[in-house]
């Protein structure tokens, strides 16, 4: 297995399935980029969200609903929540995020990291349930706007600092807390 199967390997551990419905199953990320970050996963193998097309919408609220479920689990608020799919996945089998938007953890270390979560190559569950309805399928984003998501200042999401650097910003959202 290759370092982008991981996730597949994880489901397969009874123990790493904090909820398992029929259809989807949810797990914690290994590399939690915020005080609580989960991933939703279906049991059928759908690699990424380029293999889905408008039939596939009931499927994501499936998702969506074991995303609410962890949520309430915890004791959480869904209003504190980001629950949507990277633009650019590296990991296979399709899985929704659900992060809360804190975004303190130690495994939050990069630009990368941060607006991957905060610019638009986060695509939320409703934006990607929409283009499905609307395009029948969801496209890559052409390089050249990836590459600008990428170089996005790094902009707090609870207000309008703008940090320097990583350090710099990870100690502003302690702030918040
Ligand atoms: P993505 O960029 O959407 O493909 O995100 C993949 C996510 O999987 C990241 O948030 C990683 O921290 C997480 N991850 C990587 N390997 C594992 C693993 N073996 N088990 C659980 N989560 C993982
Ligand atoms: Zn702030």
């Amino acid at each position: 297995m290759n370092w982008q199967s991981g996730l597949v390997k994880t489901i397969l551990e009874p123990k790493n399935l904090i909820i398992s419905s029929e259809i989807a199953v949810v797990i914690a990320d290994k590399y939690p980029k915020a005080r609580h970050h989960y991933l939703v996963l279906p049991k059928e193998d759908i690699p990424s969200i380029f293999h889905l097309n408008k039939t596939h919408i009931p499927l994501l609220e499936e998702l969506h609903l074991l995303g609410r479920n962890i949520i309430e689990v915890r004791g959480k608020e869904i209003s504190d929540f980001q629950v949507g799919f990277h633009a650019e996945p590296s990991m296979q089998r399709l899985h929704l995020h659900v992060i809360s938007k804190d975004f303190i953890s130690h495994s939050l270390k990069t630009k990368k990291h941060w607006n991957s979560f905060n610019t638009d190559l986060f695509v939320t569950h409703d934006k990607l349930c929409h283009m499905l309805e609307k395009e029948n399928s969801v496209q890559r984003l052409p390089k050249t706007l990836k590459d600008q998501l990428l170089a996005t200042p790094l902009k707090c999401n609870q207000c309008e600092f703008v940090a320097k650097n990583m350090p710099t910003l990870k100690e502003h959202l302690l702030d918040h807390c």
